[in-house]
């Protein structure tokens, strides 16, 4: 499968073939389980402000349709490809699976960048990109959710395309979408407070306490900035964050209320009076109890996995060690792994309460929300922990088995049609 050639979806690819080895998935099985199902290319032209067309590069792909509907993230980014959707929605299988969720994984995006967008644009973007995937997209077939570069108005703005395309308000077929519309509360906060807990069950599990504990998170958007609030709500010190535009650094803890402050007035990080700048990739290096990447796939290379100093290493974003550096991280026990198709799982988990709630038109406080989503962690992290514990295999290994392992085990007793 060239068309998705991409060091991204080789990543993912490479991680797949090693559980399958394990796994002992025969040949033709194994390429049933890893390719996706189908995909979508489109162009999606757009009237610019001062009068242009544009024409952008969109694209969804849905990985396997054997458990339920598929369910993802869009991405509005300058770098998004096929091969890289491709490789977000095959996590998306595992860690739906993981999680035991009724769904198989999707992913999409368009290339774009959306800071040099005006609301405008981005609104035309988003309404022309949903059209071309109505035929592709609903409550029953298929559920975009927001990721890096859209967020709760992108999701309405869908919603809105889709539901005057059929003629009535149809909610389920997005979700992070705003409360008002049909949205769970505590979905916003899902994927970073789902980081903050597990964390916390890291800690237990090593006998450390979050209490005065050392923080690093690398991209300090929707899933940073949660887990570093959820963190420091608990005692944690955040002594370092950054965004696409270099990391800030303070010893003695950063000011979040402060930073917010800083954050509203400038979008970025960086610059923060009560900081010193440091780059991304000292930020990654810095000796700290925990380290949080969630800003973009493969940050954590061969060539500083040697160098990374934290005790566990809880993956926010989606894909960002590379199986070369998993090859030294499983040469040093001083690191615990809460890896990503685990540690980002709260967002699809409460994405998927959302569904529910919008399909039965009956809403749960954000306590009931939390509770469940908890329920669910802690469920995903125990089997995790020993699965790795009696197969003696790593956290990350012991993630992708359970999660490919019950998509492999759906196909073969659903059997081959015709
Ligand atoms: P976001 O757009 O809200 O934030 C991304 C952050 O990363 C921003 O601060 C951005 O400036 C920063 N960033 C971008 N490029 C960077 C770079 N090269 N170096 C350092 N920082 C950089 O996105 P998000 O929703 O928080 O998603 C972050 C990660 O978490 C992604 O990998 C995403 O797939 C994953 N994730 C998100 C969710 C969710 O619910 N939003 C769920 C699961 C996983």
């Amino acid at each position: 499968m060239d068309i998705y050639r991409h060091p991204t979806f080789d990543m993912a690819c490479e991680q797949f073939d090693l559980v399958a080895e394990r796994l002992q998935i025969g040949q033709v099985e194994r390429e049933r389980v890893k390719f996706p199902k189908r995909s979508f290319v489109v162009a999606v032209p757009v009237r610019m402000d001062d009068g242009r067309v544009q024409v952008f590069p969109g694209y969804r792909v849905q990985h396997h349709l054997s458990l339920g509907p598929t369910k993802g993230g869009l991405r509005f980014h300058p770098d998004v490809t096929l091969g890289e959707v491709a490789a977000l929605a095959m996590w998306m299988s595992w860690k739906c699976a993981l999680t035991n969720l009724p769904y198989g994984g999707a992913k999409g995006g368009v290339a774009c960048d959306p800071r040099k967008l005006s609301a405008g644009e981005m609104e035309r973007l988003t309404r022309r990109f949903t059209q071309e995937l109505i035929p592709f997209i609903g409550p029953q077939i298929d559920i975009p959710a927001p990721d890096v570069g859209t967020n709760e108005q992108t999701m309405a703005w869908i919603m809105d395309t889709y539901s005057n395309h059929h003629g009535h308000s149809v909610p389920g077929v997005v979700t992070g979408k705003p409360v008002n519309l049909g949205g769970s509360l505590g979905r916003r906060e899902a994927t970073g407070r789902g980081v903050g807990y597990l964390v916390g069950r890291a800690m237990d599990v090593l006998g450390m306490d979050t209490k005065g504990a050392t923080i690093a998170v690398q991209g300090y958007g929707n899933v940073g900035s949660v887990a570093a609030g959820s963190l420091a709500k608990h005692g944690a010190r955040i002594i370092a964050v950054s965004d696409q535009f270099g990391g800030i650094h303070n010893a003695k803890g950063l000011d979040l209320n402060l930073l917010e402050a800083h954050l509203s007035k400038t979008r970025t990080v960086t610059g923060f009076s009560e900081a010193d700048a440091i780059t991304n990739a000292e930020l990654l290096e810095l000796p700290c109890d925990v380290l949080v990447p969630a800003a973009l796939e493969r940050q954590i290379t061969a060539a500083n996995a040697p160098r990374i100093k934290c005790r566990i290493l809880a993956e926010g974003a989606n894909g960002p060690t590379t199986p070369d550096a998993d090859v030294i991280l499983d040469q040093r026990p001083d690191i615990f792994i809460i890896p990503d198709i685990l540690a980002n799982a709260g967002g699809v988990v409460v994405s998927y309460f959302e569904w529910v709630q919008d399909l039965q038109s009956f809403f749960w406080t954000e306590a009931e929300v939390v509770d469940k989503l908890f329920r669910i962690l802690e469920t995903a992290f125990t089997q995790t922990l020993n699965y790795a514990k009696q197969e003696k295999v790593s956290m990350r290994m012991a993630a992708l088995s359970l999660g490919i392992r019950r998509v492999w085990e759906a196909k073969k007793q659903r059997g081959l049609f015709p």
